[in-house]
């Protein structure tokens, strides 16, 4: 059986980024509540393992020094610096009461979980406050401060691993292709809402690396409303050969949930059903499987989803009942959707139709079979 790491900590929901910010820190309060009450982290095979904050020197494997230095002091109040220009102030990367600490520990959350997995001590680990694929090297952005997917994978890097990273967040990984853009030694995919109509607007499939990097970037970007079927057409026709021919020893995926269909922020139109079919996949492609969190902004989906993620790592069939004191709380009954998306047949006509291009136009880019 599989033994399953769940890294987490109270410090990661005490502060956020404001009540107005959609990156609310109840989403992880109710995953860890949820899955708790469900039972799942008292399981045989699943340890928890309380998260700690990343050191400065951890974090300066992706940022600059000054980065950190300046994002540490604007945690602590020092207004006099030009928080711009390292992508902070108001709307999508507002300056929170310890700021420093809760990203930081967002970032040792994911080094714990990946240390656990390099040591051999599990076979999964799920840092679900981790995942926040587009913080730069020197600046925040699209609610990101700290870039744990790029940190993580510098440090499995320098002890010798070969790493792929997916990403299946709506919004295309754009923080963690540029890192490693131009190196043969991880490759990047993520499947993604076109950026033409979604932020950070990039991710197009002709970017696919430079120099040692050609061909190791891989996207797919999908059209609005693209649906289960669809979604999940395109995800077993790339991900799996592309993951095979490069022969990964740690798989590194980005399971933000911002594609179904309730989401405010993006428009694809995944279900509950195709998120967890896309888990079974990931569970089967992954050699070690390092699994973070990422987008998710209905607050009231997003811990089913991660739940049904955690399930699947740590081989458990859940109840499918929420327990009695969720539901009491935050509502729903249900671990699975209980309703669809209203698409009519022209609508889905129209999207195979375009996700079936943006396949050849892959394949071809990429010489899969
Ligand atoms: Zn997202």
């Amino acid at each position: 059986m599989r033994q399953a790491a769940f890294v987490t900590s109270p410090k990661l929901w005490a502060h956020g980024h404001g009540p107005q910010h959609p990156m609310k820190p109840e989403r992880l309060q109710r995953t860890f509540e949820l899955l708790s009450e469900l039972g799942a982290l008292g399981a045989g095979n699943v340890s928890v393992i309380e998260a700690r904050m990343a050191t400065p020197e951890e974090l300066a494997l992706f940022h600059t020094e000054q980065y950190i230095d300046v994002t540490r002091r604007l945690s602590d109040g020092d207004f006099s610096l030009p928080a711009g220009r390292y992508g902070f102030g108001p709307g999508d990367n507002p300056v929170f009461t310890d700021m420093y600490e809760t990203e930081s520990t967002k970032v040792g959350s994911t080094l714990q979980a990946a240390q656990l997995l390099f040591e051999q001590q599990c076979d999964v680990a799920f840092s679900y406050a981790g995942g926040l694929h587009h913080g730069g090297p020197d600046f925040a952005s699209g609610f990101c401060v700290f870039n744990d997917c790029a940190v993580a994978i510098q440090w499995l890097l320098a002890r010798g691993m070969r790493l792929a990273y997916v990403d299946i967040d709506v919004h295309h990984g754009d923080g963690v292709q540029n890192a490693f853009y131009e190196t043969d030694q991880v490759l990047t995919i993520s499947i993604h809402q076109d950026g033409r109509t979604l932020f950070p607007g990039t991710g197009f499939v002709a970017e696919t690396g430079e120099g040692d990097g050609a061909g190791y970037s891989l996207n797919v970007p999908l059209p609005p409303l693209t649906y289960d079927q669809a979604y999940l057409r395109a995800f077993d026709e790339i991900v799996p050969p592309a993951l095979e021919r490069f022969g990964a020893d740690i798989v590194v995926t980005q399971l933000g949930v911002d594609t179904h269909y309730t989401d405010p922020l993006a428009s694809l139109a995944l279900t509950t059903a195709a998120h967890e079919q896309l888990y079974r996949a990931l569970a089967g492609l992954a050699p070690r499987w390092l699994a973070l969190g990422g987008g998710g902004y209905a607050v009231e989906l997003v811990p089913r989803s991660w739940a049904l993620a955690f399930g699947v790592m740590s081989e458990q069939t859940l109840p499918e009942t929420l327990p009695p004191q969720y539901q009491r709380h935050y509502g729903g009954t249900q671990l699975h959707d209980q309703q669809q998306p209203d698409l009519s047949e022209a609508i889905r006509l129209r999207v195979d139709e375009a996700v079936d291009q943006v396949i050849a136009q892959v394949k071809r880019t990429h010489g899969l079979a």
